[in-house]
Order: structure tokens, then sequence, then C-alpha cells
């Protein structure tokens, strides 16, 4: 199109002037016409149906045109938003319909794959009647500033050094993945990952090795989760996994074991060989929170309850952490009453000798009787006196109470008091000693320090030096806890220990059959021997574990199956003829650990939703207290309480009290709890007319929406109900379930289609998870469940006669899978690894996978299918790979 006519058209654009201030037009269309070459903006007009009337060459090559092609086209119909999110009332066509003006609007071409975005703006024209004749505008090119503020913006979303989603991101993710799943019966998991000890690293080879590291682990949870948009580096040491419609329990502890077992694994940094741990806390919405922040509180009390127990492990969020914040925070304030006051105890436990089955000295232990909250254990106080910085007070008064207490014993009989790592670590400590022992009279000699692997934590020469102050006192020195720390045994040549005692928990389990404590045991003791110094089994409660510790060679026994710790007064008793010998007494053998207990608890039975009582709590059963008139035999939903419910029948019958066996087991929860091993969403619990906390109310009438029978009731809730067949066990249920965007027991599968098959197959093909391949090829072609397959051993199958022996979860029983050809195929092309039991193996670190859900998930999302299930492909009749 002529510049001339496009001068003509904006003519009311201002004038230029020639040398005498006269109008120029051939100079201000000499400068228009610069203008359009140059590429950087473009003309336009339209008529007052929107046809183009005038629009620059220079731009039809853009719009996939050549120029003078436009004319007469539809202005609205060469453009597209460049938001895809843009509303109507930012598009073009409803500007331009509407007669508005418009300024800077960002299109690109409808049809060119150019890449180039421009701000258009258009007013509309009048003629002197003022009716409407159509729009002039002009365009300008903004693609480069565009492509650098996109550029910008994703720096602000990635981490430069591993490439991952930082926490801004995270925060964005988070608060989609939480939005509206009340509603939708959705769940959103979060896993916190937190490096163990990656600090040393940081500290003794220097940061860029440091970052070398951080890059190596973001590749390896990349690996496991297997999508880059769920793994987030939230900063330092701090790595996030988001994981929507995910609330299975034991899968998530599967994928948390694999993340520490990996993350383990030894790395290599510039030919130097480091190794580092995780700590993982998890928190699953909207159970355990419904903001972003609520989530991320409540999953950093996770992990630092993780790192407390000892790090190197995981922990589920639960409600009683965040009560335990609280608690701790009132007892800080009741203990620094209580020292004032005088509330605490010094209790003595006795510890016996193997050999003469005498009391030979005592432990010193303390006690605390609160006012309100009755006796509080020193396992839970003595952390607080330490962070609270009371512990050297109390520690002080705790020694020379039992020095002025041991002063009056017979002479034989030594004093055990246990110093905090913090009391070991202060200068003053020898002093401390030295005027207790000269205050009481007592003999340094029958003064015992017994000290933790923690003191090691920070080896240094203070802590050579420290020992070497004490033993010059004339005390003796006891390793206390002995397995139970992260030191290495090489303090043992240089410490001066008099006695080693061995940690109740090798003592716990040592009369299993299968256990590998005897020998641990046995080690301990001839380790000692050889040293020259004495043994302690602590923690010894039964007849069976006494034979035991006595039959491998321990010199010394502290245990509830002599006595527990007792008064001053009643020790003094004791030891009054000189000599005390104490005849063992306690149950044959260990049973499945109780914990004794008041909790409220519902109990779903009879058409009622009783409140109940929990008196006493094993993983297998519980004593039952508030139910009356129930038979042997019968069936209940328990509530423990925040979407925790378990199936439990009656097998004993008492008074007041019924002793219930659960249907499906619970599981530790890793800091001394039981829980059961999934949980209820709050929109199922909702449905079924039950809310996350209902036992703590009144007994009240109950019936399940529809009449429900227990079988359809424990369905829906995803229970397991005794006797009944492994297929419904919520395990599997949650498995198959899982990303359906449904949390619904009775969900029906739908067909996958040929195509859709196809898509996943081509998918699967491509994962990073070589395993993937198996576990899909042989659930199609053998029909076996998700769960069997996980726990299927290889050893199991056997190509020959094309049997599979699959175990069932029911201990000991099996269900009998015939392999097809194809399936004896693919299972020859399986990796074997010698000596893996497991049917699916990690080539990388040739441990069984426990978990591929990150795979399957990135494969089936990459397939476009992101809410199929295994379940809908073993229905849909596939049966070939
Ligand atoms: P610890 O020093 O290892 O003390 C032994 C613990 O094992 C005591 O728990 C004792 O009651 C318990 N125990 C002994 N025999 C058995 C048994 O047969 N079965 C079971 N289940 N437990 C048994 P306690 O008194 O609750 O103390 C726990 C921990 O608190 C102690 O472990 C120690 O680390 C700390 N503690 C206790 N008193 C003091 C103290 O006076 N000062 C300091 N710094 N720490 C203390
Ligand atoms: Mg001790
Ligand atoms: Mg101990």
């Amino acid at each position: 199109m002529a510049a001339s006519k496009l001068f003509s058209l904006f003519s009311a654009a201002p004038e230029t002037r020639n040398s005498y201030n006269q109008p120029d037009h051939s100079e201000a269309l000499s400068l228009l016409n610069h203008f359009e070459e140059s590429c950087k903006g473009w003309f336009w007009s339209t008529d007052e149906a929107g046809h183009v009337k005038y629009i620059s060459d220079s731009v039809a090559p853009f719009l996939n045109s050549a120029p003078g092609k436009l004319a007469g086209l539809e202005f609205a119909g060469l453009f597209v938003p460049a938001d895809p999110n843009a509303s109507a009332r930012e598009r073009l066509s409803f500007l331009l319909c509407r007669h508005s003006n418009f300024e800077k609007l960002v299109l690109k071409a409808a049809n060119a794959q150019n890449g180039r975005w421009w701000e258009v703006s258009g007013s509309p024209q009048f003629d002197g009647s003022g009716q409407f004749c159509g729009y002039r505008g002009y365009g300008v090119d903004v693609t480069e500033q565009l492509a650098s503020s996109e550029q910008a913006s994703q720096l602000a979303l990635y981490d430069p050094l591993t490439g991952l989603p930082n926490r801004l991101s995270m925060t964005n993710s988070l608060q989609s993945g939480l939005a509206g799943i009340d509603l939708a019966g959705r769940s959103c998991a979060v896993i916190l990952i937190d490096l163990d000890r990656f600090k040393q690293v940081n500290d003794s080879l220097g940061h860029p090795a440091g970052d070398a590291l951080l890059i190596q682990v973001s590749e390896r949870l990349l690996k496991i989760i297997g999508d880059r948009e769920k793994v987030f580096r939230l900063g330092g040491d701090e790595f996030q996994i988001i994981l929507p419609n995910c609330d299975d329990r034991d899968m998530l502890a599967g994928i948390a074991d694999e993340i520490i077992e990996t993350l383990t694994q030894p790395y290599s940094i510039d030919g130097v060989r480091c190794i580092i741990g995780a700590s993982i806390g998890m928190v699953i919405g909207p159970a355990d929170g419904r903001t972003s922040d609520e989530m991320m509180r409540n999953g950093d009390l996770a992990l630092y309850a993780a790192k407390a127990n000892g790090r190197g492990c995981y922990q589920f969020f639960s409600g009683e952490l965040l009560e335990a914040v609280e608690t701790r925070r009132v007892l800080e304030e009741d203990l620094r009453d209580a020292l004032a006051k005088g509330q605490l105890s010094l209790f003595y436990q006795p510890l016996v000798s193997t050999k003469s089955s005498c009391v030979t000295g005592v432990e010193a232990l303390i006690r605390w009787h609160h006012p309100t909250r009755g006796a509080i254990s020193p396992a839970l106080f003595i952390p607080i006196a330490e962070e609270a910085d009371l512990i050297g007070k109390l520690g002080e008064w705790i020694l020379r109470k039992a020095c002025d207490d041991a002063a009056g014993w017979p002479a034989e009989i030594r004093v055990a008091v246990n110093v905090s790592p913090l009391q070991f670590a202060n200068e003053g400590l020898p002093q401390i000693v030295l005027s207790a022992l000269a205050n009481s009279g007592l003999s340094p000699g029958r003064l015992e320090l017994e000290i933790t692997e923690g003191v090691f934590l920070n080896e240094s020469s203070e802590t050579d030096a420290m020992f070497s102050r004490l033993k010059d006192l004339g005390v003796r020195l006891a390793l206390d806890d002995f397995g139970t720390g992260y030191s290495s045994l090489s303090y043992l040549k240089t410490a001066p220990f008099d006695k080693i005692k061995i940690d109740q928990s090798f003592v716990r389990e040592a009369t299993h059959p299968a256990s590998r404590n005897r020998a641990i045991i046995a080690a301990i003791v001839a380790l000692a021997g050889a040293l020259d110094m004495e043994t302690t089994a602590e923690g010894v409660e039964t007849l069976d574990q006494l034979d035991l510790i006595k039959n491998l060679g321990v010199s010394h026994i502290q245990g509830y199956v002599y006595s527990k710790a007792i008064p001053s007064d009643d020790l003094a008793l004791g030891l009054e003829n000189g000599e005390w010998r104490i005849e063992p007494s306690g149950p044959a053998k260990q049973r499945s650990k109780r914990r004794a207990m008041y909790r409220k608890v519902g109990a779903i039975m009879g058409g009622y939703y009783h409140a109940a009582l929990i008196r006493n709590l094993s993983e297998t059963g519980a004593l039952i207290e508030g139910l009356k008139d129930v038979p042997l035999g019968a069936q209940m939903i328990v509530d423990f309480g925040e979407g925790q419910l378990s199936v439990g029948t009656v097998r004993r019958t008492g008074k007041r009290q019924l002793g219930i066996e659960f249907s499906d087991p619970l599981i530790d929860d890793g800091v001394g709890g039981l829980r059961t091993g999934n949980r209820v969403a709050p929109y199922t619990l909702a449905k079924m007319g039950l809310s996350p906390s209902d036992h703590l109310g009144e007994t009240r009438p109950w019936s399940a929406p529809g009449e429900g029978s227990l079988e359809t009731v424990t369905q829906t809730l995803g229970l397991k109900l005794h006797g009944e067949p492994t297929q419904t066990a919520s395990k599997f249920q949650n498995l198959t379930l899982m990303g359906t965007g449904l949390n619904l027991g009775g969900r029906q599968h739908r067909q996958v289609t040929l195509d859709e098959w196809e898509r996943l197959k081509a998918a699967v093909e491509a994962s990073h998870n070589p395993s993937l391949k198996f576990i899909i090829g042989l659930v199609v072609m053998t029909g076996a469940r998700l769960q069997e397959l996980l726990i299927a051993r290889w050893d199991d199958i056997n190509v020959g006669t094309q049997v599979w022996m699959v175990p069932k979860s029911n201990a000991g029983e099996q269900r009998r899978i015939h392999l097809p050809a194809d399936a004896v195929k693919l299972i020859n092309q399986l990796p074997k690894w010698e000596g893996c039991p497991y049917l699916i193996v990690n080539p990388a670190t040739k441990k069984p996978y426990r978990t591929f859900f990150g795979s399957w998930d990135a494969a089936r999302t990459k397939a476009g299918l992101a809410t199929v299930s295994i379940n809908d492909i073993r229905s849909s009749g596939i049966k070939s790979w």
C-alpha cells in the first residue's frame, strides 16, 4: 500500500513544517516511510465493518501473508491474545465491536508460528455527523522486551544452581494443589527433606564442592520422583516434593525410605568421596493443613521430630506433634517452678551382678511428680531442661543428692549418676564433682558418671581433656545407651571407660529367633572384655531375656526383672543387711509391647457411635472400656481421630473391658506411638457422617448413609475386615485410587481405550525407570494386583512351570498366578540381581524398588492420562505388552 495513502489516513498526525515554518508533507511522509520500513512499528486502519483498509506492508510476512494481501480481511481475525488466559474483555474482537479506544493490547499472529508479539493500540473514528467509520491505530513490536521479562520470571521461579523450581514456585504449586481439595475430596502430600551433615561437606571441601553435591542430590531426587515440576529446592540443603492426589501413608513411607536410601549412597565430588544423610518430614493435606502456611509449619514440625529422632529417618505429622510443642512450652515453665519448689526427687534402680545375683550398685534416676500432670518421664523433661538452660543447676542438685544418699549405704555399693552432654561440656564439671564428693564424704571410686555417645559429637581436644580431668578425680566412667549414638567406635580406644551399658533396644529384640541382637551383644561383651571394661545390660524385663543375657556373659543387669527405680528409703531398707540378693521375677516372655494409656476413642457398632476409652494398645490389639454387652467375635470400627480408623474384633470380654484384635495391625509412628497404616480423607469421613475428632463427644446413634452394612462402610472407609481376601486391603485400594482425584472406596474403573494404552505404553517404555515396564507389563498380562507385585519375591516365579506363587498379606498364604508365554518372555528380560528377593529391582542401587509411584505418575502424565489408575488397565482386557 502506498505511503501517500497512509499519509492521507494519518493526516490528523502532527504536521512537520519546512524551514519557513510551513507544513512539510513530504518530510512527514518520508519519516513515516522510514518508521514502517524499520519493522519496529506499523500502522493500520479498518472500515466500519472491521475489515482492513490499510496495514503496513512490513507486518504482512509476520501475519503469514504478502504485502497488499491483507486488505479487506477481518482485522480482529489476524490476531490472538499473547496471554492464552486473557478474558473476553481483553480480546480484540470484543473491543472493536464496542468501538472502544484501546492501548497496548498485547497480541500475536493468529495463524503464524513466528513468535512475535506486538502491543497494538487503536482509536475509533467518526465522521462529521458522528457516525462510526472505522479504526485507526498502530502496533509496536515488543517481542524482545517480553522475552527478557519472561526470562526474569523464569529466574524468579527456578533455583539457578540445580534448575529445580524454587521456594516461590513451591508456594504457588502448594497453593494451587490445596485449592478446593476439601470439597473435591482430593489430597496433597508434601515431603520435606533436609540433608544431614551437608554443612560438614561445605566446611571441609569448600562451597564449590557443596554446590556440586546439591546438584547430585537434585538429580537423585528427580530420578526417584520422575517429574521435574514436583521437586523443589527451598534453599540451602532443604528440598521439597509435592505429590498432588496422594494420601497413602504406606506409599509415602516407601518413597521416603527410597529417598533416604538413595541420598545416603556415597557421592564422588572431584574424585573425593563423601557421604551425607537425609531427614524427612511429611504432611498430607487437607487433614494436616488447608493452607500452604499450615502445611509448611506442620511439615517443619514433622521434620524437626525426624531430626530429634536421630536423623536419617522420616516422620509423618500428627496432631500430637503440635500438642507437644505447646506441652513443651508449658512444661518448661513448670520445670523452673519445680526446681524452686523441690518437686523433684531422686530414685535408685539396682544393678545386679550376674555372678552373685547381688546388688552391686544403683543408678540414680530423677523423678518429677507434677502437681496436676502426675509423673513426668525424665526422657521428656531432661531434653527440656537442656534446651532451657536448666540442666546445669538440675545436674548439680542430682549429683550432690546422689553422693549424700550413697554415703549412707554399705561401702561396696556404687552410685551411678547420668551426666548430660551439656554438663560434660561445662569446664566447671570436675570442680562440681569434687565438691559433691568432699561434702558427702563419698569415696570417688563409688561414684560412676554415665555419659552417652552424644558427648563425642563434637569430638575435640576439650573432650579428651575433660575425660582425663574426671578420671584424675578417681571417679568411674560408664558409656550409657551404647549402640544408639552416631559416633564411631574409635573413641573406645582413648576414652577411659570402666563400663559399657548396652542399650535396652538390643535386649528387647534379642530373644526373637531371627534377631541379630544376640550376636551384637556377644560382640560388645567381647569388645568390653578386651578393653578391660564391665558390661551392664539395660532394660531386662523377662525371664527369657535374663537367661539369654547371662549366657552371653554380660557382667551386670539392670531391669524390671530385678527392680524398678525405688525411693532412697526403700533402697536403704534393702541394703540393711549389707548384702541384697534380689530374686528375678517377671513374665516368662516378651509380649507384643503394650502401651498403657487413657485415650478417648470412638467405637462404631450396633447403630451407635460410642465414646470409649483405650486403656492399653499394642500393634495387634487394644483393651477398650465403655462398651457393654458386646459378644465375643463382634466387630467394631475404632476411631482414633484424625481419620485414623481400624476394624477390631472382640477376642476377650471382661466386666468393664474388652480385648479387641485389629484386622490390620497398627504401625510404629517412629516416636514411640502407634498409628493406622492409612488415614481416611476428611471428605470421606464427612460423607459417612463422621468428623475427624468425633470420639471426643458423647455416645450417639449413628448409621451409615443409605443404611450400609459393616462391609460397605468399611469398604467406603478403605478399611480391612477380619478374614477378608487381600485384594480389598486398604493399602491396595489406595494404591489404585491414588491420583484419580477420588478417594472413595467404590470408584468404578473405566476402560482404557487402545489408543490410550498405546500412549501409556510408549511413555512407560521411555521412563527412566526400566522396572516400570515390567511392573505394568506383568499387571496387564497376568492380572496380578499391584500390591502383589510389590511384595512378590523374584524366587517365587517359576518360568518352567509358568506358575508364580504370590504371597498374600495373610501370613503364610499364597495365590497362584498363571504366567502366559508372553509374560515369561518379559520376565526373562528382567535384570536378576543376586541376593535380592524382590521382583522389582532398582538397577542403580541393585536394591528392590519399594515404590515406583513417581515413575508411574510421570509416565501417565506424559501420556496425557494423569488420572488413569493401574486398575483401569487391568480391567480393560488388554493382555499383551
Ligand atoms: P538411662 O540413663 O538409660 O536410664 C535407664 C532408663 O531405663 C530409666 O528410665 C529406667 O527406668 C529405664 N529402665 C530400666 N530398666 C528397665 C526395664 O526393664 N524396662 C524398661 N522399659 N525400662 C527400664 P528413666 O528413668 O525414664 O530415664 C530415662 C532417661 O532419662 C535415662 O536413660 C537418662 O538418659 C535420663 N535421665 C534420667 N535421670 C536422669 C538424671 O538424673 N540426669 C540426667 N542427665 N539424665 C537422666
Ligand atoms: Mg543412664
Ligand atoms: Mg541407658
